[in-house]
């Protein structure tokens, strides 16, 4: 079965751009534009992976972590984390909330899919 990546990003440019990267990996991509509907399709149906943008509508993507990382079902799911910032403040945050992996945003696609094709390769060797 094809990894599942579930985008969480509320711009649809990033989240096609995102799309574009990964699925000629063969992974499997969904999205959600927010993120009381990124939580939700996460916890129904834990993927492989979690691309999340931290500014996001209704609830942000530090918020939504928090939540994952507090759900039995997801807690263990690899999270990357976008931010627009580049601030050392950021990057100790999505540490302390339990990001796994942190890119800030413009990133360039190579970047974008070798920091995801890592992430899996970790959460596959966890999982045995
Ligand atoms: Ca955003």
């Amino acid at each position: 079965m094809a990894r599942r990546v579930l985008v969480i990003e509320d711009s649809d440019v990033i989240q096609r751009l995102i799309e574009v990267c990964l699925r000629p990996a063969g992974l499997e991509v969904e999205t959600a534009s927010d993120g009381p509907t990124g939580l939700d399709q996460a916890l129904a149906a834990p993927p492989d992976l979690i691309i999340l943008d931290v500014g996001l509508p209704k609830m942000d993507g530090w918020e939504v972590l928090a939540r994952l990382r507090e759900n039995p079902a997801t807690k263990t799911v690899r999270v990357l984390v976008l931010t627009a910032h580049a601030q050392e403040a950021n990057r100790e945050r999505a540490g302390q909330v339990g990001a796994d992996a942190f890119l800030t945003k413009p990133f360039r696609p190579n970047e974008l899919r070798s920091v995801a094709t890592e992430l899996l390769a970790s959460s596959e060797s966890l999982a045995g």
